[in-house]
């Protein structure tokens, strides 16, 4: 039994007063290459982190739902009926949203409530989706107890639509795919258009590399009206060029995009555009078992957000200086920028230097304390 089962199997005793009928779990996820690409239909490189949401649940015979977590441990009643009727409030709308969008693909499917409990070691809100971890795990649990047979894809999309729809949050399909399709030492390499998925072999565990995250702790309040802005210059960008989404464009296009567009736009679609070329370039290094050139591609990638995309901030640009003044093999800012998270590709002995070596840049500047941490690419939702 990990960790995480036995806590979460605790707090269901303690909860319901019974054994529950199973455990699941599903990880959180870090982006390794691929930033505001999902939105304009291209490519993202994320893998499973070894970090996850376990659940314990039980089918009980009436239309009852209990739910409780170790971040909340008062039990949120619900019933079948509110989870039609999409009544959802606060953590509970994630598992009832998974459970509302799987009676939506297969209206006969949930004819009996549960009692579930959630415990969880990946950090909320730090950039590793949480989020994913949470509804991956429900998603595959009711798709065991009902015997659905539901595809990974199909997992993934019905997590998605959780937390569009019962959560509200227009988030892509990248956190859910990548917390259902995750492999041992593999990423997974997902096209945002035609939604296919091929896990990529990475090879850390044999060249000796980890993965070194630091949340730098910041929070802009810019971030909703940055992404917006970013969102909408795309848009901008591909409606100019005449293509439906920047995806369609290749590097080639990129001559004739400056002619056409302005200054600000145009940097925007060179940073997508080149980030898509980035993200293939990856793969392709990595099944040649190259990671050197994935490194730099790792590097290159933080530059196009630095300087043409415009979303990191000094704190994530001092994580990856200060990562590549160590001699990183590649760093650069993941997710959406203005805060958030940097990774750092490092030889499994230099991590914790690196670590200490960023602490020490932070107070030097006066800023709030980093975290750092190193993930491990891992195995994908599952029973337990
Ligand atoms: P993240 O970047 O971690 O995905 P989100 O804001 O997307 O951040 O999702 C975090 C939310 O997910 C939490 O505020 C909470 O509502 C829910 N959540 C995640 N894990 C758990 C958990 N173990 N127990 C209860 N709620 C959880
Ligand atoms: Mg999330």
């Amino acid at each position: 039994m990990t960790a995480g089962t036995a806590s979460v199997a605790d707090l269901f005793r303690r909860a319901y007063s019974t054994e529950p009928q199973g455990f699941w779990r599903a990880p959180g996820r870090v982006n390794l290459i691929g930033e505001h690409t999902d939105y304009n239909d291209g490519f993202v490189l994320p893998f499973a982190i070894d970090r996850a949401t376990t659940i314990a649940l039980r089918v009980r015979d009436d239309d009852r739902i209990r739910l409780t977590s170790t971040f909340d441990e008062q039990v949120v009643e619900s019933d079948l009926a509110a989870v039609d009727r999409r009544d959802f409030a606060g953590w509970s709308a994630y598992p009832l949203g998974v459970t509302w969008a799987i009676g939506e693909r297969h209206p006969d499917a949930v004819r009996h409530g549960f009692d579930l409990a959630v415990d969880s070691d990946v950090p909320v809100g730090a950039g590793l989706s949480s989020s994913a971890a949470i509804e991956m795990a429900v998603a595959v649990a009711l798709d065991d107890v009902l015997g659905l047979g539901l595809g990974r894809a199909d997992l993934a999309r019905i997590g998605q639509r959780a937390e569009n729809i019962a959560v509200g949050a227009p988030t892509g399909i990248m956190d859910q795919s990548a917390s259902v399709f995750g492999e041992r030492d593999a990423a997974v390499f997902l096209d945002c258009r035609s939604l296919a998925v091929e896990q990529v072999p990475l090879g850390f565990d044999a060249a000796g590399l980890v993965l070194l995250v630091v949340d730098t702790k910041v929070e802009h309040q810019h971030a909703t009206g940055g992404y917006r802005d970013r969102r909408e210059a795309c848009e901008r960008g591909a409606a100019a060029m005449g293509v439906a989404a920047l995806r369609d464009l290749s590097v080639d296009d990129l001559p004739r995009a400056r002619t056409l567009l302005d200054d600000v736009t145009y940097r925007r679609v060179q940073h997508v555009v080149t980030e898509d070329a980035r993200v293939l370039d990856s793969v392709a290094a990595l099944k040649s078992g190259d990671l050197r050139r994935f490194g730099a591609l790792m590097d290159a990638s933080h530059v196009s957000m630095r300087d043409d995309f415009e979303i990191s901030v000094p704190q994530l640009d001092a994580v990856v200086e200060t990562a590549q003044a160590a001699g990183a093999v590649g760093a650069r800012m993941t997710g959406g920028g203005f805060g958030g998270c940097a990774i750092a590709l490092v030889p499994a002995a230099d991590a914790e230097p690196l670590a200490a070596a960023v602490l020490r840049v932070f107070a030097e500047r006066g800023w709030h304390e980093p975290v750092p941490f190193t993930v491990v690419p891992s195995d994908g939702a599952r029973a337990v």
